[in-house]
């Protein structure tokens, strides 16, 4: 019996493993850690944060969506099985997650992404989640009154025709919205394209220009 003993099972605090211990609270206390020996700087750490929930994270979102958009095929293979299709941009969510499921907006309806029990995100492809995806306040609010909380908190502005589908994000299944392309962008290449999709939109709490 003691030989198989599984150490955890006994309680002792000393004896968990580090991964048992929440990421969130380790990141911080290692954070803290550095920041106290002055091996870096909290306005350096803020920096990194911000270039990865901003720039560098939804970047590789951006580039999925633009590819979408000019490409009807890539687009139907998107829709049909989003692991793969993310995977032909180089981009692998395939040990993250089971599925990742895109949904498109379209003229009748608008699709808003969150995680109601913590804060499931599609990482791979939008980077750090920003810090109100992880707010109880959006999380329970998004499912009763997404138009209300869209309007005062992202001055989006949904017309009644369009309706809304929330989608709950889990630990297998992560969603990622499809913004319509907007008018006036006939003509141009991928990239210019992708600098035009927000992170913001590809959660759906945004819409894009020319999205009705
Ligand atoms: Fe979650």
């Amino acid at each position: 019996m003691t030989e198989n003993a599984n150490p955890e099972a006994a309680g002792d605090p000393d004896d968990r493993s580090l991964s048992d211990i929440d990421p969130e609270a380790r990141a911080r206390a290692l954070q803290s850690l550095l920041i106290e020996e002055g091996l870096v700087t909290t306005d350096a750490v803020d920096e990194l944060v911000s270039l990865y929930e901003e720039d560098v994270g939804p970047m590789v979102g951006a580039q999925v969506v633009a590819e979408a958009w000019t490409d009807p095929d890539y687009k139907a293979r998107l829709l049909e099985e989003g692991i793969s299709a993310v995977a032909e941009l180089g981009v692998s969510l395939e040990e993250e997650v089971m599925e990742l499921r895109v949904v498109e907006n379209d003229p009748e309806t608008h699709n808003i992404v969150v995680c109601t029990l913590c804060s499931c995100y599609p990482w791979a492809v939008l980077g750090l989640p920003p810090t109100w995806y992880k707010s109880p306040a959006y999380r329970s609010r998004v499912v009763k009154e997404p138009r209300a909380l869209l309007a005062e908190e992202f001055d989006t502005e949904l017309p009644d025709e369009v309706s809304v589908e929330v989608w709950d994000s889990n630990s297998e299944i992560r969603y990622l919205v499809l913004p319509q392309r907007p008018d006036g962008t006939e003509g141009m290449e991928t990239d210019e394209l992708a600098d035009l999709v927000s992170r913001n939109a590809m959660i759906g709490v945004e819409r894009l220009g020319g999205e009705l």
